[in-house]
């Protein structure tokens, strides 16, 4: 197969056919629009907790940062370069980047808010399944490895299909703060249900 290589200030963009898939049979998720985020664009200048955009998140900012809820040590927010719609993070208020490094009550609350996540995400997008996980360490694909986040990805059939779809209206504020909308208000008022810390051993009233 002959490439042209493109001439020094020729516009022209070299063909994907030009580019045969590696022969294997993983399937693979093809998600353009996360070249921003790799290229560095949004990453962090260093890993203190002052560069940290999850960090500067201030609570009167909730809507325009995308936050979808609130607990008292952790809360979850829309993922800012989603692989899908619904694409949100769950993750501590405390900077620390090691999953080992949360506390016993940031440990449940995380994974209670992830519980409540997933349930919100069904009632709002009726995904047929979830994507959930933590990359530790920039080596192993941590965006903003400094503070440790958890993704929670609704996945449809066939969804890998149309995220060439999704990656050109991703970019649409419009868009992520519609889903933002909907899922804070269909995210229950009652969560977290067990403040952390509480004693389990006690009568209820
Ligand atoms: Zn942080």
């Amino acid at each position: 197969m002959t490439v042209t290589l493109p001439e020094p200030g020729d516009a022209a963009v070299e063909s994907a056919a030009a580019f045969p898939p590696p022969n294997d049979d993983l399937q693979r998720l093809w998600t353009p629009h996360r070249m921003v985020y790799v290229g560095g664009q949004d990453k962090p200048k260093d890993a203190t907790a002052s560069s940290c955009p999850f960090c500067a998140i201030d609570s009167a900012d909730d809507e325009r940062r995308l936050v979808v809820a609130r607990g008292a040590t952790c809360f979850a927010i829309l993922n800012l370069y989603p692989y899908n719609p619904g694409h949100l993070m769950v993750l501590p208020y405390r900077h620390v980047s090691g999953y080992v490094d949360l506390t016993e009550a940031e440990t449940v609350e995380l994974a209670h808010l992830t519980q409540t996540a997933i349930r919100t995400l069904a009632r709002v997008y009726r995904p047929g399944g979830y994507n959930l996980g933590m990359n530790q360490g920039e080596v192993a694909g941590a965006g903003i490895a400094a503070h440790l986040h958890q993704h929670v990805v609704p996945r449809w059939q066939g969804d890998a299909n149309f995220l060439p779809v999704v990656a050109r209206t991703k970019a649409v504020p419009e868009l992520l703060a519609d889903t933002r909308a909907r899922l804070a208000a269909a995210w229950p008022a009652d969560e977290p249900a067990e403040a952390p810390g509480e004693d389990p051993l006690e009568e209820p009233s």
